[in-house]
């Protein structure tokens, strides 16, 4: 079928976890690994969740987890909260894949307590030698003034990325991968869209980041595991070589920065 993807693919990003999925998890899970997506990485947002991530399962394909404390669940964590993140993923070492998601969000507020819990992750990750999962939003100047407090030393990935060839190069140096999703889908996207046509093929993983960022046609909609394969064909369209080779760079990429790759 054209539809299918020619090799198996990752979703980097996805909240699997989340209550929107609920009803259907298993159903949605098992469709996108008939077309292809066979592994998901799924981040932290708080610290009851990552504990209760532990324990997450899935009918079909790969699961790996990132532990950390989003900015929007701000009002939730606990000043002691890194102490008891660095002590689950301490515990868990062995089956955590990266910190995050973590980072700075200008729509949230209190960027400075923000900064703190997202500095302090840094040295979570630099710690235990684990990369980053960085969430942005109008932040990649505070993320900047960040990185340059506490410079990660295992890179990761900048979730949802959105930016200049500049800042995307930014990223990349300090060994970044860029996350790309559904934005490519849009026709507005035309700056993100020029970075993933100019930048060589190891710079980027891709994601749906379910529930959230619907695809262009499925606005107001949950966005679902199987989006991952137009993303997949979005990122194609944007690229000379072939879709084979581009799917491998991406596992590639994935494993380069992640450690993960799909055992089936
Ligand atoms: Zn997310």
């Amino acid at each position: 079928m054209a539809s299918r993807t020619p090799e198996s693919l990752i979703d980097s990003h996805c909240h699997l976890d989340f209550d929107e999925f609920a009803p259907d998890r298993d159903e949605l899970v098992q469709r996108a690994f008939a077309q292809g997506v066979k592994g998901w990485v799924i981040p932290g947002v708080t610290l009851q969740q990552s504990k209760e991530l532990l324990a997450f399962t899935l009918p079909v394909g790969d699961v790996f987890f990132a532990l950390g404390l989003h900015p929007y669940f701000l009002a939730q964590h606990q000043d002691t909260d890194l102490q008891l993140l660095d002590q689950l993923i301490e515990m868990n070492h062995a089956r955590i894949v990266a910190v995050g998601e973590c980072g700075l969000d200008s729509s949230v507020g209190d960027i400075d307590r923000q900064t703190r819990l997202f500095e302090g992750q840094i040295h979570i990750a630099n710690h235990h030698q684990l990369p980053l999962i960085v969430h942005h939003r109008q932040s990649h100047h505070l993320i900047a003034q960040s990185f340059k407090k506490a410079k990660p030393k295992q890179g990761g990935i900048i979730h949802a990325f959105s930016g200049s060839l500049q800042q995307a190069n930014y990223y990349r140096d300090l060994g970044f991968k860029l996350g790309i999703g559904g934005t490519i889908t849009y026709e507005r996207a035309q700056k993100t869209k020029n970075v993933v046509a100019e930048l060589p093929l190891d710079a980027f993983v891709l994601e749906t980041d379910g529930p959230s960022m619907p695809l262009n046609g499925y606005q107001g909609k949950r966005n679902e595991p199987e989006q991952l394969v137009r993303v997949f064909e979005s990122f194609c369209s944007l690229r000379a070589e072939p879709k084979m080779d581009i799917a491998a760079a991406l596992a590639r990429n994935t494993f380069e920065v992640l450690g993960v790759e799909i055992s089936s």
